[in-house]
């Protein structure tokens, strides 16, 4: 395990991921009923971005950095920032006005949306990970801390107590079988609770592995599927395509509609380059 997410905290693919996650996350508290999140890659939960790792990459730079800016030298169109005040509210309150020091990551924007009847439950494998998040997260009555890998986990924790909420599945894409080893487990997690909201993210590096994880969903009984890309273009001619995507299982019914609002203006934030484009398409009807 080599991953760590404080290279990327904050990047292109963060933004789209912490987007949609927030916005179920606030579809969800339209009902007084509580529920659960439950993050099952959870990394470290919130990423200083002066540190030596995220100077390294500066990948945030290029997403949340960008979005920062425009909302400064307000460019957001307010439709757009309705949209992304759910996540944007997040960073602002975590800085000081006008400066990004501090990034969330999935952890802390569930657990600064979350009501006090709400829970979340944090699952992550990587040992010195794992020991952040405890010292980020320790503490936090409404947050369960489980060193376990998700595969298992998603096996053993559904349905949530709640009955309501939303499973976030967001891997590190390091070992070659990352999207098999997340259709099965999102499939047998689905057969025990069909009516969960799921958000899963991945890579877009060969637009085949996608195909087969929405084909393989599909064939294993799962409805309701709405699929999002969101791709920069190229920083340069030489450089590989760069791309991520989202599925989202049971999406609230405001989720497509919030997402066509925003994706054009944020493709156009976000481009590297004319080739920047966005989908969103409902794969697989209710
Ligand atoms: N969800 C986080 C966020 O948005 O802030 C980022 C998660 S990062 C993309 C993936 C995390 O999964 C890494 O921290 C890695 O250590 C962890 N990880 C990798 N394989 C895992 C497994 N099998 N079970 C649990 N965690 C795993």
């Amino acid at each position: 395990m080599n991953y760590r997410h404080i290279y990327h905290a904050g990047n292109i693919g963060d933004v789209l991921k912490h987007i949609v996650q927030a916005n179920i996350i606030r579809y969800l508290q339209k009902k007084e009923a509580p529920f659960r999140v439950f993050d099952t890659h959870a990394g470290i939960g919130l990423y200083d971005l002066t540190s030596e790792e995220a100077q390294k990459t500066g990948e945030w730079q290029a997403g949340v950095g960008k979005v920062l800016t425009a909302k400064q030298e307000k460019k957001i169109p307010a439709s757009v920032e309705a949209v992304l005040a759910p996540w944007l509210t997040t960073i602002t309150d975590m800085n000081e006005q006008g400066t990004i020091t501090c990034y969330p990551g999935s952890p802390e924007i569930s657990r600064r949306l979350l009501r006090k009847q709400d829970r979340l439950t944090l699952t992550e494998l990587h040992p010195n990970d794992f020991e952040q998040l405890k010292h980020n997260f320790g503490g936090d009555k409404k947050t369960k801390l489980i060193q376990l890998d998700a595969w298992l986990a998603l096996g053993s924790f559904l349905p949530p107590r709640e009955r309501r909420g939303l499973v976030l599945v967001d891997p590190a894409y390091e070992v070659e079988d990352e999207f098999e080893r997340l259709e099965q487990a999102t499939a047998k997690a689905y057969k025990k609770w069909a009516t969960g909201v799921y958000a899963l993210w991945f890579p877009v590096k060969d637009p085949r592995s996608v195909k087969r994880l929405s084909q393989g969903l599909k064939a294993k009984g799962v409805k309701n599927l709405l699929s999002v890309e969101l791709s920069a273009g190229r920083i340069s001619p030489d450089q590989p395509m760069r791309s991520s995507g989202m599925f989202i299982i049971n999406p609230p019914y405001t989720l497509k509609q919030q997402l066509d609002c925003a994706l054009p203006w944020l493709t156009k934030c976000l481009a590297q380059s004319n080739e920047a484009y966005f989908k969103l398409e409902q794969l697989i009807p209710e």
